[in-house]
């Protein structure tokens, strides 16, 4: 007889890590697996050093639970204001260190590493066995909905003409500091005239370093960093301790769920009676040629994820979270960002466990 889990998480990344310690916590028998050889996701492997969707326009948690928990345990330094929103600056590899001990400390919790998803098994409405285990619920944090494809639920989809990917990478022996928009502007546009496509530079936690968000291929970081030696002040002995660099996709799949969450929706800050998440970051889509464009929430506010948005249809016991929230193009451009998935990812948990509570024997 095959194994059984009551719940089962797709993706160890912010959203199915918090989705599987929630669901363990409640004392259902959960099994977290990646296809990765470790948990983290994006924010543990792509370099990124700015965990956003943690705080209100006040810098003051949005969500208690497992996202302010998280947030705790890889703390370093206070957030910072960037422009209108906060954000919590982090190391990649505590960001990881932390998830890793998260699994540990939650008995009821077994992993899978360099699992990817295989087959899916639906009976009169159910997942019923996944990977070769019987299942009771399933909590799809893949980033791209991969148990939805395997089982035919309908999704929606990003492409990079709205969220482009980046080369993310840190670089080092940086003199000079970019504390203000203009401290920015007077490096990206000797880069601009050069032909460079579009870099973003945050501070990190390392003194000296920053963070690069670069638009343009992987092949073209080298001559990038030569250029800023050469030409920029301040950057003339920079360099990246990462030698091979790749891209990293923005873009991922939307599983259509009981509630589709709009773009209108998040701009008007909307509330719903069935809320388990809250989030605040501003619409943030990056066009083709590498540019940001933000839409705000009005000053103060924000918008609501209901208990709907991480319910399938059709599928009885399918829930979702993190960047396969049900949610639209626009929606998903602020709804993608950590802190959030993290808290969309502690409610798919809780969810999942009372779908079982409550559901009638099979
Ligand atoms: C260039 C870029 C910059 C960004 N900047 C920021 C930022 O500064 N701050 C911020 O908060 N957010 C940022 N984001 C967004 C954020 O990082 C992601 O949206 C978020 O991390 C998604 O979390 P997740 O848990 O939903 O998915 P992921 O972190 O992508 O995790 C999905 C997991 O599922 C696993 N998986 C996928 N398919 C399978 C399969 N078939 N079988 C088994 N496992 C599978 C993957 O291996 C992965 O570990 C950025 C994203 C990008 C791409």
């Amino acid at each position: 007889m095959s194994a059984h889990y009551d719940i089962a998480v797709i993706g160890g990344g912010a959203a199915g890590l918090a989705a599987a310690v929630a669901a363990a916590r409640t004392g259902r028998a959960t099994l977290l697996l990646d296809k990765n050889p470790a948990p983290g996701g994006t924010g543990g492997f792509s370099g990124l050093t700015t965990l956003c969707g943690l705080y209100d326009d006040g810098g003051n948690h949005l969500n208690d639970g497992f996202a302010h928990e998280f947030a705790g345990a890889i703390t370093e330094a206070p957030p910072l204001k960037m422009g209108r929103v906060w954000v919590l600056p982090y190391r990649p590899e505590k960001f990881r260190a932390a998830a890793q001990k998260f699994i540990s400390a939650t008995p009821r919790l077994t992993t899978a590493w360099n699992s990817p998803l295989a087959d899916v098994i639906v009976a009169d409405h159910r997942i019923i066995s996944l990977n070769g285990f019987k299942i009771g619920a399933v909590i799809d944090c893949s980033g791209t909905a991969e148990v939805a494809r395997a089982v035919g639920v309908e999704c929606l989809e990003t492409d990079d003409s709205t969220q482009a990917p980046a080369v993310v990478f840190p670089l080092s022996h940086v003199t000079r500091e970019l504390l203000t928009p203009a401290d920015a502007a007077q490096i990206l546009l000797p880069l601009a005239r050069a032909g460079f496509p579009p870099v973003n530079f945050q501070s990190n936690l390392d003194p000296g370093s920053l963070t690069a968000k670069f638009s343009g291929a992987p092949e073209q970081v080298p001559a990038l960093l030569e250029f800023l030696r050469a030409n920029v002040p301040g950057f003339e002995n920079c360099h990246s301790l990462v030698t091979r660099f790749s891209a990293t996709r923005r873009a991922g799949r939307m599983i259509i769920g009981q509630h589709v969450l709009t773009g209108a929706e998040v701009l008007a800050a909307r509330t719903f009676p069935d809320a388990v998440a809250r989030c605040a970051w501003p619409v943030e889509q990056w066009n083709v040629a590498g540019k940001a464009s933000l839409r705000y929430l009005p000053p103060g506010a924000n918008y609501e994820i209901p208990a709907r948005s991480l319910r399938a249809v059709k599928v009885k016991n399918l829930f979702m979270a993190g960047k396969t929230l049900s949610a639209d193009v626009d929606a998903i451009a602020s709804a993608r960002v950590m802190g959030c998935c993290l808290a969309t990812g502690a409610a798919a948990g809780k969810l999942a466990a009372n779908f079982l509570d409550s559901a009638s024997p099979a």
